[in-house]
C-alpha cells in the first residue's frame, strides 16, 4: 500500500511546549539498560520496592471476581470518598465529607485538574523551590506563571511561610506547598503552615497543599493542611495519593478534598477527561485505607532505616554535601563540587552515572536545582550499598 505523507504535523502551543518528565526519562532509560541486561542501580524514580498490601490486593482480586468492572460514579466510588474524608476528619479533625472529595488517577491528575479549574493567563502561583517536576509543567499548562521561592540545602530546605509570602501579588492566585518535599525532603513546620494559610485566607488566595508523603517523617512534627480546614473553609486545597503511602503506585488513585465549588469544578473537569478511576482498583484502594495501617508502619521503619544509610553513605563521598531529610523518601545532595568535563552539570552527571556505573539518579535541574542529583531510597538496603560504591568509585576516577 503507498504510503501518502502530509504536512508535518503541527502540534498545539500548549504540546510544544512541554516536554517528557525527567524522571519517567530516567526510568525509561534505566529500563532500557536492563533490558540489555545490564544490573543497574535504580535510584530514579520515586516508586516504593514494597509489594501493595495484601488486603488491598485481595480485595480487588474478590472485586474483579464479582464482576466490579463497570463504570462507578465519575468522581469515585462513595464509600471510598467516605472513607478518605474520615480518615482526615480523625487524624486532623477537618469537617470534610465524602462529598468535599473526588478520588482521581493518582494525585498527579487531582494535581493537574486543579490547576485547569483554578488558574488562567497572567495568575501567578507561589511554590518553594527545588519542586516536583510536574508542578511548574502543570502550571504553565494552565496558561499561569510558577513563581519559585528558594529552599536551602544549609537550611535542610525547610519552608518558612516568610519568603513564601513575600513573593505573592496582586496577581498570585494560589500558594502550592509540598510538604515533605519531592525531591528535597524538606517540611513546613505547622506554625509556618498556619501562616501561610492564615494570609491567603485574608487575600482569597488559595493553598494547593499537596501532602503525597504526609505519612514519611523523620524527627519533625507532622503538619496537615486539613487541622487547618475547619478554621479556613474557603482556602485549604488538599491533594493525596495512595501511590507512595500504600506502595500502590500501578493502581493509580489520588484524591483531593477542598471548598465545594472548587470540587465541583474538578468533578466536571475529571467527567469529560477520566471519568472515575479504575473501578476494582478504588475497592482494593478502600482496603488498603482500613486495614493496611501495619503495612504502612513497616514501610516508613524501613525508610527511616534506609534514610541513615544513603544520607551517611552520601556524605562518605567526597564532593557530595546533604543533610539528612526530613521526609519523604529521597536524597538530593550538592553535587557540584564533582562536576568535571563530561559531568559538568547534574544532567551529564546523571548521563556519566548511568553509562559509566550503571546507577540511575533523577538531575537536580529537572527540579531547578542544577548542584543537585536526586536518588530515591524506596529501593532494597542491597541497591542501596551496591549503587553508594559504585558512585564512589565512578567519581574518584
Ligand atoms: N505529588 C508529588 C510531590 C509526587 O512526587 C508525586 C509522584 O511522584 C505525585 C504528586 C503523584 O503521584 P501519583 O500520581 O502516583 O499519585
Amino acid at each position: 500500500m503507498p504510503v501518502i505523507r502530509s504536512a508535518p504535523v503541527k502540534l498545539s502551543a500548549r504540546a510544544a511546549a512541554i516536554g517528557e518528565s525527567a524522571t519517567l526519562r530516567v526510568t525509561r532509560r534505566a529500563a532500557e539498560l536492563k533490558a540489555r541486561g545490564v544490573d543497574v542501580m535504580d535510584f530514579g524514580a520515586g516508586e516504593p520496592d514494597f509489594p501493595s498490601p495484601k488486603v488491598a490486593v485481595e480485595a480487588a482480586r474478590q472485586a474483579l471476581a464479582d464482576g466490579f468492572t463497570r463504570y462507578t460514579p465519575g468522581s469515585g466510588l462513595p464509600e471510598l470518598r467516605a472513607a478518605v474524608a474520615e480518615v482526615y476528619q480523625t487524624r486532623w479533625g477537618s469537617p470534610w465529607k465524602g462529598a468535599d472529595s473526588v478520588i482521581t488517577v493518582g494525585g498527579k491528575a487531582a494535581l493537574f485538574q486543579l490547576a485547569l479549574a483554578l488558574f488562567e493567563a497572567g495568575d501567578e502561583v507561589v511554590l518553594p523551590s527545588p519542586c516536583w517536576v510536574s508542578f511548574p509543567e502543570q502550571i504553565l499548562f494552565a496558561g499561569a506563571h510558577p513563581v519559585t521561592v528558594p529552599t536551602a540545602v544549609d537550611d535542610g530546605f525547610r519552608i518558612h511561610a516568610g519568603p513564601l509570602l513575600d513573593a505573592v501579588t496582586p496577581r498570585t492566585r494560589a500558594i502550592l506547598l509540598n510538604s515533605p518535599c519531592n525531591p528535597t525532603g524538606g517540611v513546613i513546620s505547622p506554625e509556618d503552615l498556619r501562616q501561610v494559610v492564615a494570609f491567603a485566607a485574608e487575600r482569597g488566595l488559595i493553598v494547593i497543599s499537596d501532602e503525597t508523603y504526609e505519612r514519611f517523617l523523620y524527627d519533625v512534627p507532622p503538619a496537615s493542611a486539613a487541622a487547618l480546614a475547619a478554621e479556613f473553609p474557603d482556602t485549604v486545597v488538599l491533594v493525596g495519593s495512595f501511590s507512595k503511602t500504600y506502595a500502590m503506585t500501578g493502581w493509580r488513585l489520588g484524591y483531593l478534598l477542598g471548598p465545594g465549588p472548587i470540587i465541583r469544578a474538578v468533578e466536571n473537569i475529571q467527567s469529560h477527561a477520566t471519568s472515575n478511576p479504575t473501578s476494582f482498583a478504588m475497592v482494593g484502594a478502600l482496603a488498603a485505607l482500613r486495614h493496611a495501617e501495619p503495612e504502612v508502619e513497616v514501610m516508613v521503619a524501613e525508610y527511616r532505616a534506609r534514610r541513615e544509610i544513603i544520607a551517611d553513605g552520601l556524605n562518605a563521598i567526597p564532593g557530595f554535601r546533604l543533610r539528612p531529610p526530613h521526609g519523604a523518601f529521597y536524597a538530593f545532595p550538592e553535587v557540584s563540587a564533582c562536576f568535571r568535563p563530561g559531568r559538568e552539570n547534574s544532567m551529564a552527571m546523571a548521563d556519566y552515572l548511568l553509562e559509566e556505573a550503571a546507577v540511575a539518579v533523577v538531575p537536580g535541574a529537572a527540579f531547578g536545582a542544577d548542584d543537585h542529583i536526586r536518588l530515591s531510597f524506596a529501593c532494597s538496603r542491597a541497591t542501596l550499598a551496591e549503587g553508594l560504591a559504585r558512585i564512589a568509585a565512578a567519581l574518584a576516577r
